[in-house]
C-alpha cells in the first residue's frame, strides 16, 4: 500500500505530464529516455510496484501497478537505460565503500501477491533486471486478507445505501453511487493509516457488520500471496528479499511494544523460511520517519540497514549530493491508476526531479 501516490499534482507537475504524453504519442519520450546513456546520471531511482495485473482485482484495484504487457514494456526500456543495482551493492554505497553505476535503478515489490511470482518474475527474468521483493510475512501460507483488500471488498459489495461507524471515529459514508464507494474506501483506508492505536480486527468487524457483508477470508486469500516455495524459488534467481513487517500495519501508528514485534517477527520468520537475514525494510504504507523517531532504534535491533519510504525522490549519496539518511529512503511508484501513467513511469527515468 501506499501513501503518497494520491498526492496533489502541481500546476507544474500537470503541464510537463500534458507535455510529456504529446512527446510519448510521437514515440519520442522513449527516445529521450533511452538517450540517457549518453547523459549519465550519479543517482539512483527505487521503483515500486505491488501487484502486476492484467483484469480488475475484485478486492483493492489500488494496488495494481501495471497489467503485464506494461510491466514487460517497462522493464524491457529499465534494461536499456539503466544498470539495476542490488540491495547488497546500495548498501555499499551508503557505507562509502562502493560508487553508483551511472543511471542507476532499483526495482522494488511490496507485499508478496503471487502476480509477482506468476506475471512479473518472467518479465524481470526474460530483460535481467534484478529486483527486491519486500514480504509482509502474516499473509504468506496463512489464509489471511490484508487490511485494504479485505475493506475494499467489503465496501464494493455493502449492501446499505450510508455507512454508519462509531468505531476507532465517528463516520458517516454515503453509498449511492460508485463515487460515493470510491470515496468511502480512501476514507476508510485512511483511518487505518493513520488513527493512533486502532485495534484493526474490531474496525474491520464493525466496517463489514454495517455494510452488511459477510466474507470468507480464507476462500478470498487463497492463491492470493506466493507461497513460501516461491519466494525461495525467487530468491535462487538472484533477487534480494526484504522485509515489509509481519501484519503490515503502519508502524508510526503502534505502540512501540507492537512495533518491536511487527519488526522482529517478520525478520525471524524469513531467516527460518528462507535462511537469509533480511538487510532491509520496507515500510507498510510508506510515511518517512522523523530524525527522532524511536523507530530508528527499533530498527537498528532488529537488524535492519535500509527502510524504503514512499517519500518522492531520488537517491544521490556522496560526493555528488548531501548524506543519505539510510532509513528515509525515497521512492517512486508506479501507479497505472495515474494520470499520464506511461509517461510519468518514462519521466522518472530520465528526470527524476520532475515527479517531485
Ligand atoms: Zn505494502
Amino acid at each position: 500500500m501506499v501513501f503518497y501516490k494520491r498526492r496533489r499534482q502541481s500546476m507544474l507537475l500537470r503541464g510537463l505530464l500534458r507535455a510529456a504524453g504529446g512527446l510519448d504519442r510521437i514515440g519520442l519520450l522513449e527516445a529521450l529516455a533511452r538517450a540517457r546513456r549518453w547523459l549519465p546520471r550519479r543517482s539512483l531511482v527505487v521503483l515500486n510496484y505491488h501487484r502486476v495485473l492484467a483484469a480488475e482485482p475484485e478486492l483493492d484495484e489500488g494496488v495494481v501497478s501495471a497489467t503485464p504487457q506494461e510491466f514487460d514494456d517497462q522493464m524491457r526500456l529499465i534494461a536499456r537505460v539503466g544498470t539495476c543495482i542490488s540491495l547488497s551493492r546500495l548498501i555499499r554505497v551508503l557505507r562509502g565503500e562502493a560508487a553508483l553505476p551511472d543511471n542507476a535503478i532499483m526495482v522494488t515489490f511490496d507485499d508478496g501477491y503471487a502476480d509477482n511470482f506468476t506475471a512479473a518474475l518472467p518479465a524481470l527474468l526474460r530483460h535481467g533486471v534484478r529486483a527486491t521483493f519486500f514480504i509482509a510475512t502474516g499473509f504468506i501460507e496463512t489464509g489471511r486478507l490484508p487490511w485494504w483488500d479485505r475493506a475494499s471488498y467489503v465496501i464494493k459489495r455493502a449492501q446499505v445505501s450510508r455507512l454508519e461507524l462509531s468505531y476507532p471515529v465517528r463516520l458517516s459514508l454515503p453509498l449511492t453511487s460508485a463515487a460515493d464507494r470510491r470515496r468511502a474506501r480512501r476514507t476508510i483506508l485512511r483511518v487505518i493509516k493513520q488513527v493512533q492505536g486502532t485495534d484493526l480486527e474490531r474496525f474491520l468487524d464493525r466496517l463489514q457488520a454495517a455494510a452488511g457483508v459477510s466474507i470468507d477470508e480464507s476462500a478470498l486469500a487463497r492463491g492470493l500471496f506466493m507461497t513460501w516455495d516461491q519466494i525461495a524459488q525467487i530468491r535462487d534467481t538472484g533477487m534480494d528479499i526484504g522485509a515489509h513487517t509481519h501484519t503490515h500495519r503502519v508502524l508510526q501508528t503502534l505502540p512501540e511494544q507492537e512495533a518491536r514485534r511487527e519488526l522482529s517477527l517478520s525478520a525471524q520468520i524469513l531467516t527460518q523460511r528462507l535462511g537469509i537475514v533480511p538487510r532491509a525494510i520496507a515500510y507498510p504504507v510508506g510515511f518517512p520517519l522523523s530524525p527522532t523517531s524511536s523507530l530508528r532504534r527499533l530498527l537498528q535491533e532488529a537488524g535492519y540497514e535500509v527502510g524504503f519510504t514512499f517519500m518522492p525522490g531520488f537517491i544521490c549519496p556522496p560526493p555528488w549530493g548531501p548524506p543519505v539518511d539510510r532509513f528515509n529512503l525515497p521512492r517512486l511508484s508506479v501507479d497505472r491508476s495515474a494520470s499520464h501513467a506511461g509517461s510519468r513511469f518514462k519521466l522518472a527515468l530520465m528526470a527524476p526531479p520532475c515527479l517531485l
